[in-house]
């Protein structure tokens, strides 16, 4: 296993789409137990094979319960309802943006040994599901943030929240 490195927005492979897994082989499991280490490494949510170079269909992602997740081929094949909320990314570092997803999505994919299986997820995994699948199409969240904050600001923001909530508790409201 290795740390693979994360490419960061404008490394033009971020924006092609990636092929299909059709050889379900000891090279797929490296790149999924690579894929591992370097999310853990990061301290991210998930990770897509583009982020670190390779345009397979690959992708990993923890979810609510901190289980981590292999995505071979996946697709969304049913979503409900919408959310907004913060989003970031490993290869967008230092920024977040505001973006509307599905409250909910089930998704098929198959795992590292070919066996197909759905798994579904609602609030943050619904918004991983669909922030990861858009990486092996070549797309980013900022394409779709309607706002985007540096870390600095959104420091501030959360900041001034806490204030105003203290405030408002301390009128006993
Ligand atoms: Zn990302």
């Amino acid at each position: 296993m290795a740390l693979r490195t994360i490419l960061t927005q404008g490394d033009p492979v971020l924006n092609k789409v990636a092929h299909p897994v059709t050889q379900f082989d000891q090279r797929l499991h490296d790149l999924i137990d690579d894929l591992r280490e370097t999310l853990t490494d990061a301290n991210g949510l998930g990770l897509a094979a583009p982020q670190v170079g390779i345009l397979r269909r690959v992708v990993v992602l923890l979810n609510e319960n901190d289980e981590m997740l292999e995505l071979v081929n996946p697709e969304i094949i049913d979503q409900s309802g919408e959310q907004d909320g913060l989003e970031g990314c490993l290869s967008v570092p230092g920024y977040y943006g505001e973006v509307r997803r599905p409250a909910w999505v089930k998704v098929r994919a198959q795992d590292r040994n070919g066996m197909t299986f759905e798994v579904e997820g609602e609030g943050t995994t619904a918004r991983c599901f669909c922030h990861e699948l858009a990486h092996l199409d070549g797309h980013l969240y900022t394409e779709l943030a309607t706002k985007m904050y540096t870390v600095e600001e959104l420091d501030e923001m959360l900041e001034q929240e806490e204030k105003e909530k203290k405030r408002k508790e301390g009128k006993g409201q």
